[in-house]
């Protein structure tokens, strides 16, 4: 998806009639406003932006796109008329990625589109390879704290389920001491292929830190996550690990789990979780141990 925002409706059809063999979609906003919604509301991976537009002029517009985190990181390359190296250096130093002026060349315009999508792919790359564990292939643990939050105020915004839940391999210093580093390294690794695994594609699985793995369940009521993490559980306790067929491994879980929005900050819901696994781990580990949250829940529990 390219958007193209020029007031000049010349533009606008050269392009549609110009790129009609190229793979890419054309999104047509004529003045400065209408780019900008679009932008937000679509997120196209290039914008070719005029910069002489009546009203709003594009050097605002790329303003207005460079403070919005939701269009920040999209490439703006400039198609204008405009030739003098003042404007160019004001474009750039707004952040657009590259400057062409009319009348353009259609294949040099090919070319610096494609060079732009790919400084933007490797650019988020970048920017996902920061959030993932390198051992495991899971998310790291600054990614989740960041997710968590956010997962934290969507369920209480929309009233939505929420389950979080704290893996903590069982005695796993007595595996690195008895087989090696290395194989440690490999259960760490075979634990994150189970969790992927079984976890449903909407759950967020994290290495916490260490040998303790975190996964969030949005839209997961606490039974449901319970159930869950007991498959996991089961599914990690029957791994025959190549490097020691003979000892098994297991781990403990914490939960803790909603099915309506609480009152909890992210860090309430995290200590929750890890005193379950501690109260796990005290209970002979190799178990888990939820915590209902939810009002009836723990209504419920006080019962009991
Ligand atoms: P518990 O059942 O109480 O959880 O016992 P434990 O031995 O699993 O827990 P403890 O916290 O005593 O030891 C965790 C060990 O995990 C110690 C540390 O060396 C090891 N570890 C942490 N990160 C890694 C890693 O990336 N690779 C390997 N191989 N070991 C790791
Ligand atoms: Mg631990
Ligand atoms: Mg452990």
């Amino acid at each position: 998806m390219v958007l193209v925002i020029d007031d000049s409706p010349d533009v606008h059809r050269l392009l549609k009639a110009r790129l009609r063999q190229e793979a890419v979609y054309l999104l047509h906003a004529e003045n400065g406003p209408a780019g900008i919604k679009l932008a937000t509301e679509t997120s196209p991976v290039v914008i070719l932006l005029d910069l002489d537009m009546p009203e709003m002029d594009g050097f605002e517009v790329l303003r207005a796109l460079k403070d919005n985190p939701k269009t920040l990181e999209v490439p703006v390359i400039i198609l204008s008329g405009l030739q003098s190296p003042q404007e160019k250096v004001t474009a750039f130093d707004l952040g657009a990625v590259d400057y062409i002026t009319k009348p353009f060349d259609l294949t040099e315009l090919r070319v610096r589109v494609r060079s732009a999508l790919r400084m933007y792919r490797l650019l988020q790359m970048l920017s996902q390879r920061a959030q993932i564990d390198g051992l495991t292939g899971l998310w790291n643990r600054a990614y989740f704290q960041t997710r968590w939050s956010e997962e934290v105020s969507r369920s209480s915004r929309h009233n939505r389920p929420l389950s979080v839940a704290m893996f903590d391999a069982d005695h796993f210093k007595s595996i690195n001491d008895t087989y090696g580093h290395p194989a440690g390294d490999s259960v760490l690794q075979g634990i994150g292929k189970v969790l992927q695994r079984e976890a449903r594609t909407s759950d967020i699985c994290a290495r916490y830190g260490g040998e303790e793995f975190v996964v969030i369940m949005p839209d997961t009521a606490p039974n449901d996550a319970k159930v869950f993490c007991e498959r996991v559980r089961v599914a990690i306790e029957s791994v025959a690990w190549p490097r020691h067929p003979e000892r098994k491994v297991t781990c403990s879980i914490g939960i803790a789990g909603a099915a309506e929005s609480v009152l909890l900050t992210p860090e309430q819901w995290i200590e929750l979780a890890d005193r379950n696994l501690y109260a796990a781990k005290k209970g002979g580990r190799n178990q888990s141990v939820l915590t209902d949250v939810s009002p009836a829940g723990l209504k419920l529990a006080k019962a009991g």
